[in-house]
């Protein structure tokens, strides 16, 4: 078989500080992995930076110079998010034809010696190989939300592996399978498990970033969660359905006995304090309802008017 030319992409935002560092530890495992021809001396590193404001794009550029043919890099024309700049890496290793293209953040978190087990999985025919974290580095609210989502996302029943986030290996056909997904709303790790191909899962470590902090915010991981399930599951619209018929069920009754208190003087029947809590507790329903239907009409009306997913400022070829 012929030596597998791999791309590994990076999106980066605001990492003038960690990138040096991440960058020097990937080119001593590009050397290990060429000279134990796992990968083939023209692969790449693609990176992105998805409109840094700090010195991101001079790192980018220096390390292209030192290297040349190792580097391939992209800037945005402002920040458009970490799934746009995956997405964006993903389009252009497909274009400079890889065989593989792997995907991991710059402050290489995950576990870069698991590269050769996913290079294997992908010899072996696999086409996607999925990284799994096996335990967490972030505080306990963020990791109780992010528990939580999975759980939710699974009840939904979107097919995706719980802890699985950007750390996965994707072959050439992957890439061109994904090259017809023209979706403005990313949720890059929904679309992998759905797509019936021969994929393998590798536990990994996650380790602590070194330098920089997370660039994600509650509110942005908030949104990104709410745009993965709207994108993949149209069952809270079902729910929405099934509460509306349960809050009519339950105020009909509620109207009978107040009828038949009113009636025959029954004084132990519910009374007008319960109707005003239910009248709350359904007010409360409704705008939450509204809310998850608002969702879905954001989302189809960011479809529908079909924007760019980014704007590309700069390339280095
Ligand atoms: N990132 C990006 N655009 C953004 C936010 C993040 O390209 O708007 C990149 C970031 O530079 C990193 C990856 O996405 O390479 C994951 O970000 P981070 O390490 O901050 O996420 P966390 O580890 O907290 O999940
Ligand atoms: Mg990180």
């Amino acid at each position: 078989m012929q030596n597998t030319k791999l791309a590994i992409v990076i999106p980066c935002y605001n990492e003038a500080d960690m990138l040096p560092t991440s960058l020097q530890k990937l080119w001593k495992l590009f050397d290990k992995l060429i000279d134990n021809k796992e990968i083939s001396s023209d692969s790449f590193i693609f990176l992105v930076d998805d409109g840094s404001s700090d010195g991101t794009w001079e790192v980018i550029k220096k390390a292209y110079e030192e290297s040349k043919s190792r580097v391939r890099a992209v800037r945005f024309s402002r920040n458009f998010g970490n799934q746009a700049a995956i997405i964006a890496g993903l389009e252009n290793a497909h274009r400079l034809g890889v065989d593989a293209a792997i995907t991991i953040d710059a402050d290489l978190q995950q576990d870069i010696n698991k590269i050769s087990e996913f290079i294997k999985a992908y010899k072996d025919g696999y086409d996607i190989v999925c990284g799994i974290r096996q335990n967490r580095t972030d505080g306990f609210f963020k990791k109780i939300c992010s528990n939580s989502f999975y759980k939710v996302i699974n009840f939904l029943g979107v097919n995706i592996k719980p802890n699985h986030s950007e750390f996965r290996l994707v072959s050439r056909r992957t890439l061109e399978i994904l090259s017809n997904y023209k979706e403005t709303n990313l949720f890059i790790r929904g679309l992998f498990y759905d797509l019936g191909l021969k994929t393998k899962d590798i536990d990994f470590e996650v380790t602590e970033r070194k330098y920089g902090e997370s660039k994600f915010s509650f509110l942005s991981l908030f949104a990104l969660a709410a745009k993965g399930i709207v994108s993949f599951s149209v069952r809270p619209l079902r729910i929405v359905f099934f509460l509306g018929f349960g809050i009519s069920f339950i105020s009909i009754l509620l109207a009978i006995a107040c009828i038949v208190r009113l009636i025959f003087h029954l004084n132990y029947l519910p009374g007008l304090e319960l109707f005003e809590t239910w009248e709350t507790f359904a007010a409360g329903m409704q705008i939450l309802c509204i809310g998850i239907i608002g969702e879905y009409i954001g989302q189809i009306l960011t479809e529908v008017k079909a924007r760019p997913r980014y704007i590309t400022d700069e390339e280095l070829k």
